[in-house]
């Protein structure tokens, strides 16, 4: 069934299992009164994230009465292409480092262009008006496409090409790991906060073998330093 007109109250979140879209489904879980969730299989090496996702969902709706009644379906998209494309440390076993351009080998070009393309394709067919995403300026990564213009500029262009008014929304845009894990605890408690800890992934390496005071890693990748320096920072109250 495509929906003809787009509901207001709806929202799509891109939730890939890890910390910042996590955090992104409590923000539409408390201001959107419909909200599913879609996440990508784009042949990661971190492919763990995936099956993280849904007992993170469980979990989240557990935390009260509401976001139980809000949170909705969830979409899986087949993405592998993205892999056997691109030639990224994140798809393959190649090192994790800088490239002479400055970007981390890490680097999937154009992939938060494509998971927004998509997206707005089930947004679109759902209804749903609002689409989150977790892409933020201050992360370490300098990826160009997670940058407040690059998703400005997909806003519009989804928007003239599919004669629709999605709102995409950043909340993590401006803000740093630590108050990322702020965000999480005004939102939704401690409890939030220990889902994040024990049920999401973010170790590019996939490593969920070693428990961490800030959840699952490696504890080396630059993944894992980030979120266990803003961990260190947050639990520190600075
Ligand atoms: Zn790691």
């Amino acid at each position: 069934m495509v929906f003809s007109v787009l509901d207001d109250c709806k929202a799509l979140v891109l939730f890939s299992g890890g910390q910042d879209s996590t955090t992104c489904l409590g923000w539409a879980l408390q201001n959107f009164t419909t909200v599913e969730t879609i996440g990508f299989a784009y042949g990661q090496r971190h492919a763990v994230e995936m099956t993280c996702r849904e007992p993170v969902r469980q979990a989240i709706r557990d935390i009260n009465p509401v976001w139980h009644n809000r949170l909705a379906e969830d979409h899986v998209v087949d993405l592998s292409v993205l892999g056997a494309l691109g030639d990224s440390a994140l798809t393959k076993d190649i090192e994790i480092a800088m490239t002479a351009e400055g970007l981390p080998t890490t680097f999937v070009p154009g992939r938060n262009l494509a998971f927004l393309t998509f997206a707005a394709m089930v947004a679109y067919r759902r209804g749903a008006k609002h689409i989150v995403g977790g892409m933020c300026e201050t992360d370490f990564s300098g990826y160009p496409d997670c940058r407040d213009d690059s998703v400005k500029a997909m806003q519009l262009a989804l928007n003239i090409g599919m004669a629709r008014q999605f709102v995409l929304h950043t909340p993590l845009m401006w803000i740093d790991k630590a108050a990322t894990w702020n965000l999480a605890k005004d939102l939704g408690g401690q409890a939030l906060v220990d889902i994040i800890i024990n049920g999401t992934h973010t170790c590019y390496y996939g490593d969920r073998s070693t428990k961490h005071a800030w959840g699952f890693g490696c504890g080396t990748c630059p993944s894992c330093a980030l979120r266990a320096q803003g961990f260190q920072k947050f639990s520190a109250g600075t």
